[in-house]
């Protein structure tokens, strides 16, 4: 893992305190997302569809202090829209910063350069800089020539003036392993200090639905690509448990409080990726008046695919809390690459179907719960 020791300790504490405490639901990283303007238009980004009255909101500093205290999160992520864009950005990372929090502000890097000396390199500040893969599929992935060059240069630039960086990428349909493998070659290369990856989310708002990878198809791309990592050596930024899922070989339910987010709207329930289930406002009432039973990758359709890191990192460093064995020995092996993976839970949605139906008369009728 690529996350530095102090940061490490810093949230095993966190969650040594939680643990002690008591606390059933608590935040690991607070998705802070300030505003949703962007300036690219990626095909499967599902966050920049909205009007311009929207587009040009900004939550403020003092909102994004508010957020950042009340949640209590030991690490924070800054995703978008793109966040270089908004004015305030240099103060909100510092005063974040200022709390001895983690941050990682999320960039597709085409202002990075332009913009990096309004900030201050520090062990609690990384750029997470967002790239798809090598030039070709990068920038067929951001729907723009000439991103990935200048992500590249942004990154080497970052990385010489003393800031960390790590990478994030995201992977759609036509992935081949061997690709994924070069390009993780190449990012290591590059002196990151990790890179985190995972199968995009198929957001209903998104221009293009053809582009995301399904169900065992993700888990056998994972396995592919976790195969040809054994002779390499990548620095993923991911729990152990977290890829031992992603290659099928853990059956999670998503933990969506893990990974609170704020944006201009409120706190978004359940979670940063389902956009129409409304909002909360405050942080309290997010835990306490989510009916968080209504979501999960067996009770809800529109998490049927969902294997993201907002959803089931924090599942999975749970269950390295309960099986630090288990955890310790996959950390050790690497994630599970051949045998059968894990059955899959039935859909709750499907066991309703089969569910015989109230009649009067022959004609079925509503059942109230
Ligand atoms: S860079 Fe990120 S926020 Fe911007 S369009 Fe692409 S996926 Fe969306
Ligand atoms: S499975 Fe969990 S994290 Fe994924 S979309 Fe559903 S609620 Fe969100």
């Amino acid at each position: 893992m690529g996350v530095p020791l102090r940061q490490q300790l810093t949230v095993a504490g966190y969650l040594l305190k939680q643990k002690l405490k008591g606390v059933k639901k608590y935040p690991m990283v607070l998705m802070l997302e300030p505003l949703f303007r962007c300036n690219l238009a990626c095909a499967g980004c599902g966050k920049i569809d909205y009007p311009d009255e929207i587009l040009d909101k900004r939550l403020s500093f003092e909102e994004c202090m508010q957020a950042v205290d009340e949640c209590g999160a030991p690490m924070v992520s800054i995703p978008g829209g793109e966040p270089l864009i908004h004015k305030e950005m240099p103060e909100i990372v510092a005063g974040i910063v200022a709390r001895k929090k983690y941050v990682y502000l999320c960039t597709n890097a085409l202002l990075l350069k332009k913009k990096i000396d309004d900030y201050t390199p520090s062990p609690f500040l990384t750029f997470s800089v967002h790239l798809d893969g090598l030039k070709e599929r990068h920038d067929a992935s951001v729907c723009q020539d000439g991103v990935f060059d200048r992500a590249v240069e942004a990154i080497k630039v970052a990385v010489s003036k003393g800031f960390r960086v790590t990478v994030n990428c995201t992977l759609f349909q036509g992935e081949t392993p061997e690709d994924v493998a070069e390009f993780l070659d190449y990012a290591m290369e590059l002196g990151v200090e990790g890179a985190t990856i995972a199968p995009g989310f198929s957001y209903e708002r998104a221009p293009r639905q053809d582009i995301f990878i399904k169900g065992k198809d993700t888990k056998n791309l994972f396995r592919d690509i976790f195969k040809l990592g054994k002779t390499r050596n990548w620095k993923l930024n991911h729990s152990s448990l977290y890829l031992d899922f992603l290659a099928g070989n853990q059956n999670y339910q998503c933990t969506p409080w893990g990974n609170p987010t704020r944006n201009i709207f409120g706190w978004q329930k359940p979670c940063y990726l389902l956009t129409d289930e409304g909002y909360a406002a405050t942080f309290q009432e997010l835990l306490d008046d989510t009916p968080w039973e209504k979501y999960g990758n067996s009770s809800n359709p529109k998490c049927a695919q969902c294997m993201a890191h907002c959803g089931y990192e924090a599942t999975a460093v749970e269950d390295m809390l309960q099986h630090p064995i288990k955890a310790f020995i996959t950390s050790i092996r690497g994630p599970k690459t051949t045998g059968p993976m894990v059955a899959e839970p039935t859909p709750k949605w499907a066991t309703e179907q089969l569910k015989p139906r109230k009649t009067i008369g022959g004609i079925p009728v509503k059942v109230e719960r």
